[in-house]
């Protein structure tokens, strides 16, 4: 997980990669040629090491960014709703928008948070129209409704 450790992990790599040169370059002519391979040897592990870690963290900036875009959709989503919902009064068996007489599924409020109209069939029963939800594929029917 990239993190603040992670971060540090990568600093500290880069900071022995940096180290390691610079004792290169300062003591190029009195190292052994044995030395000076195990210098660079150690130079080439160090920033392959800040490689492999900044490429975790470019991973989970991208892991990261996708799951604050996510959750500001549903925040929005939640607060679309909340609005919505604000304007519905429950008039069992169904919410009803009484400004707009409009028909709003209870199954799909209560259990999905989602405004789903209903929509108005061609079925009656016991002389009542049947409404359905088109989300759930509930029906439901009032007299108080035609
Ligand atoms: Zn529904």
């Amino acid at each position: 997980m990239a993190d603040i450790a992670a971060v540090s992990g990568v600093l500290s790599s880069i900071k022995i990669a940096t180290d390691i040169a610079k004792l290169i370059r300062e003591s190029y002519s009195s190292l052994e040629e044995a030395d000076q391979k195990f210098k660079l040897a150690e130079l080439v592990d160090s920033l392959a090491d800040a490689k492999l870690q900044v490429a975790e963290i470019k991973e989970e900036i991208i892991e990261k960014g996708s799951i604050i875009r996510q959750l500001k959709q549903e925040l929005e989503d939640a607060n679309d709703f909340e609005e919505k919902l604000s304007n519905l009064v429950f008039e069992s068996p169904f919410y009803v928008n009484n400004d707009t007489e409009e028909l709003f599924c209870s199954r799909c409020i209560e259990g999905d948070k989602k405004a789903i109209h209903l929509t108005k069939t061609g079925s009656l029963e016991m002389r009542k129209r049947v409404w359905a939800c088109p989300e759930c594929k509930n029906t439901f029917s009032d007299i108080r409704v035609k």
